[in-house]
């Protein structure tokens, strides 16, 4: 074992105890049965819609029970930092409503991880001086040519027993070798001196139960090397923290945040005994874990995980820049969590708690089918004014033009947004994200609408130019609003019968030659003048809305 004055010339002199940090961070003053959650994403990529997945479950276990949810950035890789990733974050927290309960006073942080530098270097320094914890100098072609020869031996592959080379008892392991090391400024990582317990062993988990796993015989690197990093770290690394693993940090700041329960993703199930083994040489009670399952797609008819590197949806960046609505979503997730919340309407599923028994320990499938006929159905329920503060909302940065044109024409839009959605039996759900508003309600505006003015134009449907001008000028001065539709339909079908078109199909198919066409291409006409589309909401509700100057205007420039 090294010497602890050897020891502790590795650490700052002025590095507090472990003891300082527990009164730090003391348990916390909450109820009986109260769990303390967190998320804890790695700023190396965007926000996968998993991990609000999982931070939504961690937040709603906590929030019911009483306890504390928070966001710890794990940003111990610095090297796979990815800029601007902690704005996305952001963003992503407060759209899902999935930020931290503890942002006022901070009273368990610092919660980015670089910033706890100190408090990891206590604990690998206890660890240390009680030969729990090694220095290894072990170089890249000596830890390959160990890979090598356990290869080809079959044997388990790892840094372990008589292959850990700098473990204390090792021949090359000579605590006055070691100390001289070190004392010379010699690059090393600090290793987890692992009870090497062979086999399996067993723990529990809230969602699976039982489960069994191969012991952790590895001496893992808890303190990264030492040695500057790349071309100009000699300057760097005098600022920048030195920092763990993901391991020796979990441990560390389960403990001290005082978490009870950690929910992450299952990826880490194999993780967990070392974990285990952690905690203990730390001295700290271990957490809870529910390992949640992945979010699953089918792709070709096969089942597997939403990739980030493949998906576009798998990002949740994808759904604020389409402008899902947040309940969706957030509903949608909830039912894959627990089948029974999908059962129940959006409002009461929302309200609902999720249970970790209800879990599945098969991934869930990903549907952005159903995701759609959730969102529109959930943007059907919504009040006019509530859908255009979201569409606003959305647009703030995405289509500032938008934003404008609906904050100036704020009563047609509110009357546009109840076109066929208030006082009809079947309200229209073709509004799924707020980036379809501009493509669905566009035209109404007349900012955002182009005359058709070209007669011969594809949308009318072939019939005669001439036929086109004379039909549109002729309902342009004849035309009169009337609430009942019926009342209004009728001068469309006397414009119709004025030009000769047939009243209905079978009268056209018993004598095409007879006429242009029949009154529905005679509609087809003044809908494309008035909507610029072969398609849109009733026609007399589209008028009603744009009002009599706008519908007469629109039938003028086509007429040229
Ligand atoms: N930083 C880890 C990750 O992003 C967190 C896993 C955990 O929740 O403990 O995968």
């Amino acid at each position: 074992m090294l010497a602890r004055d050897v020891v502790d010339r590795l650490f700052p002199a002025d590095l507090p105890e472990p003891a300082h940090w527990e009164t730090r961070y003391p348990p916390r003053a909450l109820p009986e049965g109260a769990l303390v959650t967190r998320f804890a994403p790695s700023p190396t990529g965007f926000v996968h819609i998993g991990g609000v997945y999982t931070a939504m479950i961690a937040k709603d276990l906590a929030d019911r029970s009483g306890g504390v949810y928070f966001v710890r950035i794990e940003d111990t890789d610095q090297s796979r930092e990815v800029a601007g990733v902690t704005e996305q974050f952001d963003r992503a927290f407060d759209y899902f409503g999935i930020g931290s309960d503890e942002t006022a006073d901070a009273p368990y942080g610092p919660y980015l991880q670089s910033a706890r530098e100190s408090i990891y270097l206590s604990h690998v320094r206890e660890l240390m001086r009680s030969g729990r914890a090694y220095p290894c100098f072990a170089t890249r072609e000596e830890l390959e040519e160990i890979t090598r020869r356990q290869t080809a031996t079959k044997l388990p592959t790892g840094y372990y027993g008589s292959w850990a080379l700098w473990r204390p008892g090792s021949a090359q392991a000579d605590p006055a070798e070691v100390a001289a090391k070190l004392e010379a400024g010699e690059p090393y990582v600090v290793r987890f001196r692992s009870p090497g317990v062979e086999g399996r062993v067993s723990f529990d988990d809230v969602i699976r139960g039982r489960l069994e796993h191969e012991a952790n015989r590895n001496d893992v690197v808890i303190l990264k090397s030492s040695a500057p990093r790349g071309a100009s770290a000699e300057r760097a690394s005098a600022q920048s923290p030195r920092l763990p693993t993901y391991h020796f940090a979990h441990a560390v700041d389960e403990h001290l945040m005082r978490v009870n329960l950690v929910v992450r993703g299952e990826e880490w199930i194999s993780s967990v005994p070392l974990h285990l083994q952690l905690f203990e040489s730390l001295g700290f009670e271990p957490p809870a874990y529910a390992h949640v399952a992945p979010l699953m797609k089918t792709d070709a008819g096969n089942k597997r995980k939403l990739s980030k590197r493949k998906d576009p949806e798998a990002s949740v960046e994808f759904y604020l820049d389409a402008g899902y609505p947040a309940p969706a979503v957030l509903y949608y997730l909830r039912g894959l969590a627990n089948g029974r919340l999908a059962e129940l309407p959006l409002e009461q599923a929302l309200a609902e708690p999720i249970r970790l028994a209800e879990c599945g320990v098969a991934g869930p499938l990903v549907d952005m089918v159903k995701l759609a006929d959730i969102a529109g159905d959930h943007i059907a329920t919504l009040t006019g004014p509530r859908i255009l503060d979201a569409v606003c909302g959305w647009a703030a940065v995405r289509d500032p033009e938008l934003v404008e044109v609906l904050a100036a024409n704020r009563e047609l839009a509110e009357r546009v947004v109840d076109v066929e959605r208030v006082g009809v039996a079947n309200p229209r759900k073709d509004l799924v994200r707020w980036s379809d508003f501009r493509g669905l309600y566009g035209f109404f505006f007349p900012s955002l609408f182009t005359p058709v003015t070209d007669a011969a134009d594809e949308r009318l449907g072939g019939l005669d130019s001439a036929l086109v001008r004379k039909l549109t000028a002729d309902f342009a001065d004849h035309y009169t609003w009337s609430d009942e539709q019926p009342e209004w339909f009728g001068q469309v079908r006397e414009l119709a019968a004025r030009h000769g078109f047939a009243p209905n199909p079978k009268a056209y198919k018993a004598d095409p030659d007879a006429y242009p066409g029949m009154l529905k291409d005679a509609a087809n006409v003044l809908r494309v003048a008035i909507t610029g589309a072969t398609r849109s909401p009733d026609l007399h509700q589209v008028c009603g809305a744009l009002g009599a100057d706008e519908v007469i205007r629109r039938l003028r420039a086509l007429v040229g």
